[in-house]
């Protein structure tokens, strides 16, 4: 039996210096596709105009030169897809798998009010789901995608296990603005989609999303992507890594003097294990990268190690 070619991608938001948590992500993706005659593909996720700066954009792609984490075919900018994402919307609307919403904030909060009192879920349920486009008003409007009202989203997350949400927690999620602009959520999903992304590997601060985002591959009739949402990265005391733990952007390590070779080892033992291999190869590390070695924990930042790699290399 043949297997479709692997695709993996990294898709950092442009929003400040590339932390070593998101070089870690590009490494998984890189070793994963390398490791499988596949692609490794790179998406600039410069939706959000307000905080995506150019300055941003090439500190991703020197930190990314530096590692000698090397990508297939141009990067590709999530801002420049814009109306392809909305002709995506357009034909969930046609489809009748996404629907108009004409209410107002006010409504909204009103709904949301009178849930909370009630003591009900306070989750939006828009009246509009399920009107007549007869009776639509001349007025701005955002386009939802329908969740299912019943029943279990499951995710069956190559490093988490099987996910399951109910439905009753998922309300229809927001895919254009009032504006007409795409929202991120369904951005991501449109640009997997269409790069032809097999396997999502990413930070499991997205494993909601995940299940947000598998409403689009439904409506739209693709087929999900393999997700492998892996563990954060925390400090050597056990909280989630920020600027206080000393070095978290890449460029600091580079500025330290550690060796890419060595910063690529220790990136990839953090999070994944080779049984008890400490110090290895790109090579070998291409050659053992597998999902089923990344631990559902979360890997804690070690410099003494960092350091003792840094020796071998
Ligand atoms: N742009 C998102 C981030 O930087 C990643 C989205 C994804 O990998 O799906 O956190």
């Amino acid at each position: 039996m043949s297997h479709p070619p692997v695709v993996t991608r990294f898709a950092p938001s442009p929003t400040g210096y590339l932390h070593i948590g998101g070089a870690r992500t590009a490494l998984f993706n890189w070793l994963y596709a390398r490791g499988r005659g596949g692609k490794f593909l790179l998406r600039i996720e410069d939706t959000d105009r307000a905080r995506s700066t150019p300055e941003a954009t090439a500190a991703i792609f020197d930190a990314m030169e530096w590692l000698g984490l090397d990508y297939d075919g141009e990067p590709v900018s999530q801002a420049a897809r814009a109306e392809r994402h909305v002709e995506v919307a357009e034909e969930m609307l046609a489809a009748g798998t996404a629907y108009k919403c004409f209410s107002t904030q006010e409504e909204i909060e009103a709904f949301r009010e009178a849930a909370r009192a009630e003591g009900r879920s306070t989750l939006f349920q828009s009246p509009w789901r399920d009107a007549d486009p007869a009776t639509h008003p001349d007025a701005p409007y955002v386009v939802r995608v329908k969740a299912p009202r019943d029943g279990d989203t499951v995710i069956e997350d190559k490093v988490q296990g099987k996910v399951t949400i109910r439905n009753d927690q998922l309300d229809d999620m927001i895919c254009l603005r009032s504006d007409g602009t795409p929202t991120y959520m369904l951005a991501v999903v449109v640009d997997d989609f269409d790069m032809g992304v097999t396997h999502v590997i990413r930070g499991d601060d997205h494993l909601n999303n995940a299940a947000r985002q598998m409403l689009v591959y439904r409506a739209m009739g693709w087929d999900l992507p393999v997700f492998a949402h892996i563990p954060l990265i925390h400090g050597p005391d056990g909280k989630k890594l920020s600027k206080r733990h000393g070095a978290a952007g890449v460029e600091e390590y580079r500025a330290l003097g550690y060796p890419a070779p060595a910063m690529r080892n220790y990136l990839a033992r953090l999070g994944w294990s080779h049984g008890d291999d400490e110090v290895f190869t790109d090579e070998q590390a291409i050659a053992w990268f597998d999902l089923d070695g990344i631990g559902k924990g979360a890997a804690r930042l070690d410099f003494k190690k960092l350091d003792h790699v840094s020796a071998q290399h």
